[in-house]
């Protein structure tokens, strides 16, 4: 677990501890999203920062983004360290 889900992790369990949604908006602490739809958008950014292995396509001969599946561009000095369509944090594995 790196520390951005560590992060996540704590805040998750404290505020699904202290209320549930209702209780927060019964607060008036809505800001656009809802306490579940907050927690999920922070999510999607954790796992961005969290390296997802890329996918090789024998039949094509390229490597694409586990993420988007967009085409990864690297050459011999030059391995991206992130999708530069999604951000997604890449794990080159064995492959680097
Ligand atoms: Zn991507």
């Amino acid at each position: 677990m790196n520390k951005y889900q560590e992060a996540l992790k704590w805040f998750k369990s404290i505020f699904r501890e202290i209320g549930t949604e209702q209780y927060y908006e019964n607060l008036g602490l809505r800001f656009g999203q809802g306490l579940n739809e907050s927690i999920e958008t922070i999510e999607e950014l954790v796992d961005k920062e969290t390296p997802m292995k890329t996918i090789f396509s024998k039949e094509l001969g390229v490597t694409t983004c586990g993420s988007c599946k967009k085409y990864l561009v690297s050459s011999n000095n030059w391995i991206p360290k992130y999708c530069s369509e999604c951000g997604q944090k890449i794990d080159w594995g064995n492959e680097e």
